[in-house]
């Protein structure tokens, strides 16, 4: 249990860190790198579309990671002691997490790296965050691509470059022909890659689970799935106008969990 919550601390800091770290690099090398382009348009110029681009998946990942933490799931705590209040209690979609040490509400799983569970409330913002943090990411590794291929003039042209630039330039930063910020920024290319990926499947499981009404404690509970049409089970989550909902996260478009927190 101590290693659970000493995970539950380092996560959230680990994510921290990888956000400020990324940020750094956007604005002091990505972007002055874009402005220097000779053959850049002063209108919609690359540096600026970009600037942009960023700011709108890094505000919805971090706006999104905040809201999953203040929109937590509801603690039950009638549910806890007595046998006979517990039986009382909603089954089985409420769990015991050990890490909170409370009693959720249509419980999905913890998650470590907002150090919160993921119920109902949440839901919405979870997969919102999983999918700007996956979005965030593959686009800063495009533009650390670009921006190593114009300082160290490599062609990403070969589907192998991206594989084989980790050895190389390894090789070339002990003989001094890469900097250490530029090996820093190969190194990140790599992480972002890793996150980008594994944020992207996390988010396409949970949409499935979504789409078929169940969540993941249900799941290992081998609880049926409720028999009612996909769209009923996305609008649970993501309200009446989903498409909406998934396309402008801060936009509140009245989700069921938002309207029973309101009554
Ligand atoms: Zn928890």
């Amino acid at each position: 249990m101590l290693a659970l919550r000493l995970l539950n601390v380092v996560a959230p800091a680990y994510f921290l860190c990888i956000a400020l770290v990324t940020l750094v690099l956007q604005l002091f090398l990505f972007l002055p790198r874009m402005r220097e382009d000779p053959t850049a348009a002063r209108l919609f110029s690359p540096a600026l579309l970009h600037g942009a681009l960023f700011l709108f998946l890094s505000t919805n990942a971090l706006g999104n990671y905040v809201l999953v933490i203040q929109n937590s799931p509801d603690d039950l705590d009638a549910c806890q002691g007595a046998e006979a209040r517990r039986a009382l209690c909603p089954s089985p979609s409420t769990h015991f997490c050990r890490v909170c040490a409370r009693v959720t509400l249509r419980h999905d799983h913890h998650c470590f790296f907002t150090g919160n569970c993921i119920g109902s409330r949440n839901m919405r913002n979870f997969v919102l965050f999983c999918l700007y943090t996956s979005l965030a990411c593959l686009y800063s590794m495009v533009a650390g691509v670009a921006y190593i291929s114009a300082v160290l003039s490599i062609s990403f042209a070969h589907p192998l470059a991206f594989l084989t630039l980790l050895p190389t330039s390894i090789s070339q930063f002990f003989s001094g022909a890469v900097l250490g910020s530029e090996m820093f920024v190969i190194l990140m290319l790599y992480l972002w890659f890793a996150i980008g990926l594994a944020c992207a499947g996390f988010c396409c499981h949970q949409l499935l689970l979504i789409l078929r009404g169940q969540t993941r404690h249900q799941v290992r509970k081998g609880v049926a799935v409720r028999a009612r049409p996909w769209r009923k089970n996305l609008q649970e989550v993501f309200g009446k106008r989903w498409l909406l909902g998934l396309l402008v996260p801060m936009f509140n478009v009245g989700s069921e969990s938002c309207k029973q927190r309101d009554k």
